[in-house]
């Protein structure tokens, strides 16, 4: 069901098969990317057929690395609302303007689309256990997709990860640990070790080929919402890229494909705490150096001052598309929650992130009044409560179920 070829290295090119578990290139330690006979699948596919299947993520299973259907983990990810949002096009002043609410997945935030992806490929290439690192939205994915594939598995979570994120974890019933660190660096040198010595198979973004692979989905759902047509602009809330890099992805492949002409410009929004790729692409550089301070911003789901590869993917991206990357305060994300509360989405900061950053790209002029954008809302509020009190405030009044009482406070 799959046109996947084979692995290919960002750096030196070595081949590997996608039978193998493989999390780096094992000549350079470079970053792996599948490859996908995309002339074949273009002479061959049928994409009314496609289009027929049920809706969601595995509609594109040609598209997607897994060979053999049976191995295939869906707890009913992907398909998640395009909604034109009024009340923030008021705002932006852009009359185009779009969400994509992907805290409508399973476990809540978008990470779905990548963990049914990873996990189905890796119960087709055997592996017995699993690790990942996360903040959180990641974990309660893995966590539930690992539950349902029946496979054993270990969660490091961040030491200052939610009560309710945790939560989740747990009852998907996998076994976890806080993880303190000072940089991301000391992480990911953890992980490369026990990869060699333990065995075990890695999902973080970029280290495991397959996760972004899943992301790849955003741009073929637009491109059926918008009936072929793709977004002028795209806006990613980004950390590892893995969400805006997949996207990416998938728009370059529908070109390949003969289904698009073109490519959003591809944005990256990052808290002003920790925006290493901002940084970079400010400076016009193709590797991002380690910067900021992760934990000092309340968008706790993508704090991070070291992007994996160096970033080189995430820059490419923006390069390559005339997109770019813009950063944003605490108090933006949390104005944008209440935005789309406006417009009945409830977001975490880090996923209010893209809209905050929308009103910033046309305040500035990188965004124009009649782009069609799209901003991606990549997280549910419910997982991160504490943030929308800092947007409200917490005070709440009370009254006796009296009518004078009630006629009162309608009139106050
Ligand atoms: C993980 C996460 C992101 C960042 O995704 P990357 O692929 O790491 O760039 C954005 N928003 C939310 C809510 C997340 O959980
Ligand atoms: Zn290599």
């Amino acid at each position: 069901m799959s046109f996947i070829i084979d692995l290919k290295c960002d750096d030196c090119g070595a081949v590997y098969s996608h039978m193998e578990q493989i999390n780096t290139c094992r000549q350079c330690g470079g970053l792996l990317e599948a490859r996908y006979d995309l002339e074949k699948m273009k002479s061959e596919m049928d994409f009314q057929k496609i289009m027929k299947r049920k809706r969601g993520l595995w509609r594109w299973r040609e598209l997607l690395p897994v060979v053999d259907e049976s191995n295939m983990v869906t707890l009913g990810e992907g398909a998640t609302p395009l909604l034109k949002c009024s009340h923030i096009a008021r705002i932006t002043g852009i009359p185009n303007f779009y969400v994509k609410n992907d805290t409508l997945n399973p476990t809540a935030s978008f990470k779905d689309r990548s963990f049914s992806v990873a996990i189905s490929k890796a119960n087709e290439i055997g592996v017995k256990l699993g690790l990942t690192y996360t903040s959180g939205n990641a974990g309660a994915s893995f966590a539930a997709y690992i539950a349902k594939a029946g496979m054993d598995s270990v969660i490091l979570v961040k030491e200052w990860a939610t009560r309710e994120k945790i939560a989740m974890i747990r009852i998907y019933g996998q076994k976890m640990v806080r993880l303190a660190y000072d940089s991301f660096i000391e992480v990911t040198t953890m992980f490369e070790k026990a990869e060699k010595n333990l065995g075990v198979y890695q999902f973080i973004v970029f280290f495991n080929p397959f996760r972004h692979e899943g992301n790849k989905t955003y741009a073929y759902e637009m491109w059926e919402d918008f009936n072929g047509a793709v977004p002028d602009v795209m806006i990613h809330p980004t950390s590892t890229g893995g969400g805006i890099y997949g996207a990416y992805k998938g728009f370059r492949e529908l070109m390949a494909l003969g289904l698009t002409a073109k490519v959003p410009r591809m944005v990256a929004a990052q808290p002003e705490a920790s925006p290493p790729i901002v940084k970079a692409f400010n400076e016009g550089k193709k590797e991002a150096e380690r910067f900021g301070d992760p934990k000092g911003t309340i968008a706790q789901s993508i704090g991070s001052d070291a992007p994996i590869g160096k970033g080189k993917r995430i820059l490419r991206c923006l390069y390559d598309t005339g997109g770019c990357a813009v950063a944003v305060s605490d108090a933006e994300m949390l104005e944008a929650m209440k935005w789309l509360g406006k417009d009945g989405i409830f977001a975490e900061p880090s996923a209010a992130i893209s809209v905050a950053a929308a009103k910033k790209l046309v305040d500035r002029g990188d965004i124009k009044r009649e782009d069609m954008v799209v901003s991606v809302v990549t997280g549910s509020g419910l997982k991160q409560p504490e943030a929308s009190y800092l947007a409200t405030g917490e005070e709440l009044g009370m009254i006796r179920a009296r009518y004078e009482e009630l006629e009162q406070f309608i009139r106050s």
